[in-house]
């Protein structure tokens, strides 16, 4: 025991007689050697692409666009007093198939030689990886027949001056393809309620349009949505915008028609089927093939309504599914089940996440499902609007290039979900 005790005071007297000796050369600077890269995050068009770091192998974290040419050096963090032959705003050439990276550490000896290999999509853009959407069996599939989901955003009600009528412009669609990596936008087209389309056609129509024409540019698919809750008491407006919407875009296949948002807690085989009949065969008459989704009663939940009565007069047809995780969870889900398992298949053109918060089970529980079931979703909304469903802040620019500053806590967990979607 004394034996111990003395060999443990021994240790610490040595241990502080060493310390002090160290503290009487403090003046003395210590040269570190350490020549390590901690962090590099690239950026391309004002949107981020961030790395993974692993030894001395540096890859992007998703692949730039296709075509991608030159990105620049966003953030570069080395080990404290080293430098790099790159730095924060140096332009790399992505043709090139690997950029070597130096890193030199302070004691000027010790260097670190880093690859980064930067990978580009294989596809100028979902569209034209996947092609023409064809339902088959309660799967819908790509022109290789394998069945697909997509994952994007509805844009909010178009009506006049209601707020997200201002997204409604080319350079959102832009933005969310390239910095969310979304696959689908969806153009919400108000019908009823002022300003909207039967208020004032022209301002609609044109939003609709806009968004149409640069989901084509943009090769992400689009779908035109009549957002209506009372649809059957304007069958023939109806009819008349699909039979224009389809000779305008029926040979893109970019377009998906929605003819009917969601049908309030009214008949299916009365009210719903009915005007659907009236819309596909104007649809049809412009447009052989695109895809349309039916919505189902009960603000698109009663999918087990169209699952014992389907539309059989067309093969093209997909029935729509809504859901916001605050109110609809597993009961929801398993009619849903059921539903697939009689061999409809459904499309979810509009989803909520419970809002103000990233912490969300139920929607992870909903995307499960999704994958699980590669059945396509659309989160609700692209708008400013103080509400716990906007993608961005209230004053928020109208034109994209957010950082994610400005995103909602909603906007955030969507953007998570969309961009990590295989695609
Ligand atoms: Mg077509």
């Amino acid at each position: 025991m004394n034996i111990l005790k003395s060999t443990v005071y021994l240790l610490v007297f040595f241990c502080i007689s060493s310390c002090s000796q160290n503290d009487g050369n403090s003046d003395e600077p210590v040269i570190s050697n350490e020549a390590k890269l901690t962090r590099l995050d690239i950026e391309y068009n004002g949107s981020t692409f961030k790395t993974k770091i692993i030894g001395n192998a540096i890859s992007l974290a998703r692949p730039f666009p296709f075509g991608t040419e030159k990105a620049t050096v966003k953030t570069l963090l080395l080990s404290p007093d080293a430098t790099s032959d790159k730095k924060v705003g140096d332009e790399l050439r992505v043709i090139e198939d690997s950029i070597p990276i130096m890193v030199t550490a302070e004691d000027e000896i010790t260097k670190e030689t880093y690859t980064l290999t930067l990978d580009v999509s294989e596809y100028a853009s979902p569209v034209e990886k996947h092609g023409h959407l064809q339902v088959k069996g309660n799967k819908i599939v790509n022109t290789k027949n394998e069945s697909l989901s997509l994952a994007g955003n509805s844009f909010f009600w178009s009506n006049d001056n209601w707020g997200g009528n201002r997204f409604y412009n080319p350079s959102v669609v832009s933005w969310l393809k390239l910095d969310w990596e979304t696959t689908i936008i969806r153009a919400a087209m108000g019908v009823e309620d002022n300003g909207g389309y039967l208020d004032n056609k022209t301002t609609n129509k044109n939003r609709i349009i806009t968004l149409v024409d640069a989901a084509i540019a943009e090769g992400v698919y689009v779908i035109i949505d009549w957002h209506s809750h009372h649809a059957e008491d304007n069958t023939q407006e109806a009819v008349l915008f699909f039979a224009e919407m389809a000779s305008l875009y029926g040979d893109y296949d970019n377009v998906i028609y929605e003819i009917y948002n969601e049908p309030l807690d009214i008949s299916w085989t009365g009210a719903i089927k009915p005007y659907a009949d009236s819309v596909i065969a104007a649809i049809r008459e412009h447009d052989p093939d695109n895809l349309i989704v039916v919505g189902t009663p009960e603000w698109s939940q009663r999918v087990d309504l169209a699952a014992e009565f389907p539309i059989t007069n067309d093969p093209n047809i997909a029935y729509g599914l809504h859901f916001y995780s605050i109110n609809h969870q597993q009961w929801l889900r398993d009619r849903a089940d059921a539903a697939l398992e009689s061999g409809i298949a459904l499309f979810i053109t509009e989803w909520g996440p419970i809002g103000y918060t990233q912490n969300d089970p139920e929607t992870e529980k909903w995307m499960e499902w999704c994958l699980a079931n590669k059945i396509s979703h659309c989160a609700w909304a692209v708008n400013d609007k103080e509400e716990e469903w906007s993608i961005v802040i209230p004053g928020t620019n109208t034109s994209g290039g957010w950082a994610d500053n400005v995103l909602t806590e909603s906007g955030k967990l969507e953007k998570s979900i969309i961009r990590e979607w295989p695609r």
